[in-house]
């Protein structure tokens, strides 16, 4: 039976990284929104088009896009293990829409994760880099206009699956390989490694 995953946390919490290290020791499948729509920009097709624009205003694309990418994943992978969502849903309407996407196909999302980060240390580390390396840093507006727009969305999305179940928290803060532990004893997996 599918066990299916929600990685929520703002950007440079590591979701990605953690969804990769899960996918390949257990045999799940990120799906990244985000990803998508960079191959979808790289490729240059009509759709990436549109999404480079909004992306680059650090706006969310709209809903039906996002939600039809993973309904197309979903179509047309073999069925995982389980399915690690990174980076969507990041509104109700998108939640509403995966669930309904997996009741069609009799699953559920199983577990949400909160992977938590101190935006404030995250923001000083980037400072600091571009102090380091003599430039000024864009970077460090860009970062704060998208962890604005996390706890914007996070505010939304957090309580609609609080409503169904607890949400454990990781902390992201800690070292890659420690983050992975936390998540594999939420997991219930590979405890004694
Ligand atoms: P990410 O790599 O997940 O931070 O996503 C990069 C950008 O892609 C976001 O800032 C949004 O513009 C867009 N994006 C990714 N996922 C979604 C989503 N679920 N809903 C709307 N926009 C998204």
């Amino acid at each position: 039976m599918a066990f299916n995953i929600v990685f929520f946390g703002p950007p440079a919490a590591g979701k990605g990284t953690q969804a990769k290290i899960i996918e390949e020791k257990y045999g799940y499948v990120q799906l990244s929104t985000g990803d998508m729509l960079r191959t979808q920009a790289a490729a240059g097709t009509d759709l990436g088009v549109m999404a480079r624009d909004i992306m680059n205003q650090g706006k969310l694309v709209p809903d039906e896009v996002v939600i039809g990418m993973i309904e197309h994943c979903m179509d047309n992978l073999e069925q995982p293990a389980g399915y690690i969502f990174d980076g969507f849903p990041r509104t109700v309407a998108q939640a509403e829409a995966l669930d309904a996407m997996l009741a069609k196909r009799g699953q559920k999302i199983d577990l949400v994760m909160e992977l938590k980060v101190d935006e404030d240390q995250l923001i000083k580390r980037v400072e600091k880099r571009a102090k380091e390396e003599g430039r000024l840093d864009d970077n460090i507006e860009a970062m704060k206009t998208r962890f604005a727009q996390y706890r914007d969305y996070a505010a939304k999305v957090l309580p609609y699956y609080r409503a169904q179940g607890d949400v454990p928290a990781v902390d992201g803060m800690r070292p890659i390989d420690e983050v992975t532990m936390q998540i594999e004893a939420v997991l219930g997996v590979n405890q004694a490694a």
